[in-house]
């Protein structure tokens, strides 16, 4: 049975003692209250030493926000799949939009990424979407077909089925437009489709497939109940524990 997850992504949000406070709060108010979900804060590189004991590893799983695409060396200000492991973290977001927007990730380094994570026992959260103008010009699928072939198809069946995928149209995230719950469930059917055929029904059926862009406690429950769409990679609503909490409800 795949899991249902929602993930938190801090982005460059929070300094230290702001984001520890964030997980100890998160922590006690679901120690309190136990999700009937995986929950998954991923923030950024500087925090996971210090929130990887922060939290009950029952309840909370940490990741980083992207990793290198090499192993280690002369690469200045880079931060390793092996040195996030080496924190406790268990996850890594790997694809998000804005890393591919504004720092040029190809879907060749991403590969690279990928394929690094899994060496280094982490499980990546791969990110794929549509932008908004080829949302309206209808090559939603093939945009992500295209993001899924070109990072993730040289894998193993055996690697794939350690991926969790994150379907985020980029006109939806940080933009308050959210997809409808119709509009996710049909993409995330045809990316279920697309592993299917690539990977095999058992690993399309255990594979989870959250939906991200402008998720909040309003609406996560309707699109959560869509049956391809396995929970959600949550950005600003994640930066407070109400909201986020709210969203890990939507599983209750
Ligand atoms: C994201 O960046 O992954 C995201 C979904 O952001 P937001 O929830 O703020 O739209």
């Amino acid at each position: 049975m795949r899991k249902n997850i929602v993930a938190g992504n801090w982005k460059m949000n929070k300094n230290l003692q702001e984001g520890i406070a964030l997980a100890k709060d998160l922590n006690a108010a679901l120690t309190a209250d136990k999700p009937n979900c995986d929950v998954i804060i991923c923030t950024p590189f500087i925090h996971l030493a210090s929130v990887v004991p922060a939290v009950d590893a029952s309840i909370i799983g940490v990741g980083a926000e992207n990793c290198a695409d090499k192993v280690s060396g002369a690469y200045t200000g880079e931060v390793s799949a092996e040195m996030v492991a080496s924190t406790g973290a268990k996850y890594v977001i790997l694809g998000h939009s804005e890393r591919r927007a504004y720092y040029h990730e190809t879907p060749e380094i991403l590969k690279e990424k990928v394929q690094l994570a899994l060496a280094n026992g982490l499980t990546p959260i791969f990110c794929i979407g549509e932008v908004l103008e080829e949302r309206q010009q209808g090559i939603q699928n093939q945009v992500v077909f295209d993001q899924l072939a070109g990072s993730l198809f040289d894998l193993s069946a055996e690697d794939f089925s350690k991926i969790v995928l994150a379907y985020e149209p980029v006109w939806a995230i940080g933009t308050g437009l959210t997809a409808t719950p119709e509009q996710a469930e049909e993409i995330h059917a045809y990316i279920r489709s697309v592993i299917a055929e690539k990977f095999g029904a058992e690993v399309a059926e255990n594979t989870s497939i959250l939906y991200g862009g402008s998720c909040k406690p309003s609406n996560a429950k309707e699109l959560f109940a869509n049956p391809n769409v396995d929970g959600g990679l949550i950005g600003g609503a994640a930066l407070k524990v109400e909201d986020f909490k709210g969203i890990i409800d939507a599983f209750k």
